[in-house]
């Protein structure tokens, strides 16, 4: 049976795709971004691109689901439903990556101008590896010259290089977490953007280690972008809906603390 949309409102309204992976602990990965949207009144559609065994302080283990059943998922769910914004995480081996990479071509062929926030995730906050250098590969060719926004940890910007390259290349934002102020009482993002521009967004620092900490900050940010805010705008709102998570912050886990999204 079909329903037909009930409003207008409805009709505009796209769901965020989430492209990540599964973290049973529930802190980080593909839970983080649906809690994150839901969080924000957004509806989520996901394809998980791998399983995990881990909890708050370990990751165990990892196996990539089949990309014949991804492929199979993402025609099934976009014959029926708008997707207003992508929003990347974990992808685990190389076909995963350029699955993922083929998502996006495949809509931005109608919609041009759909936000993609790419997390290029590669280890664990617990330190275990989530994707092999074919995934580097991947994002640095395919992945990033397509992303409207990119939000690589420090550990990732090192693998990933300069971070001028990224740009050059095609990704169009990129949020980097200034090293120098580490020790400072608060922590300075830079987001950088088109011809060289610059802005930057101080948050006061947080004592504690937090598992889902960078999924919850990337899925914020397609969560604002998919409701039409641009991408300073929705860097400043997405830091802030995260600092209140990581303020609240859960002990459920004998590791990295749960950052709480539904503190509001
Ligand atoms: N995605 C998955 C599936 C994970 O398991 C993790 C971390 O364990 C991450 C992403 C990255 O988490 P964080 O946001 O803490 O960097």
């Amino acid at each position: 049976m079909q329903n037909s949309p009930s409003s207008p409102a409805e009709q505009r309204n796209g769901v965020v795709l989430c492209i990540s992976g599964h973290d049973p602990s529930g802190g980080a990965g593909i839970q983080a971004d649906i809690e994150t949207l839901q969080a924000l009144g957004q509806p989520a559609a996901s394809l998980i691109t791998c399983l995990t065994a881990q909890n708050s302080y370990s990751l165990r283990d990892l196996q990539t689901v089949d990309v014949a059943l991804l492929q199979s998922q993402a025609d099934t769910l976009l014959a029926d439903q708008r997707v207003s914004g992508i929003k990347l995480g974990a992808l685990g081996n190389g076909a995963v990556a350029r699955f993922a990479a083929g998502i996006i071509r495949r809509l931005r062929e109608t919609q041009p101008d759909l936000p993609v926030v790419v997390d290029p995730v590669l280890v664990a906050g617990s330190g275990g590896e989530l994707g092999d250098e074919a995934v580097v590969e991947v994002l640095l060719g395919e992945i990033l010259p397509l992303a409207t926004l990119a939000t690589p940890n420090q550990v990732e910007s090192q693998r990933l290089g300069p971070s001028s390259t990224l740009l050059e290349d095609g990704c169009q934002w990129l949020l980097l977490t200034d090293t120098d102020s580490s020790s400072g009482k608060t922590i300075t993002h830079r987001l950088h953007g088109p011809g060289d521009s610059l802005h930057t967004f101080e948050v006061p620092r947080l004592p504690g280690a937090y598992h889902g900490s960078g999924c919850t900050l990337a899925s914020a940010l397609a969560g604002y972008l998919a409701q039409g805010e641009t991408v300073p705008d929705a860097v400043s709102l997405g830091l802030d809906f995260t600092h209140h998570c990581l303020e609240q912050a859960r002990v459920l886990g004998a590791g990295q603390l749960f950052p709480n999204r539904r503190w509001q």
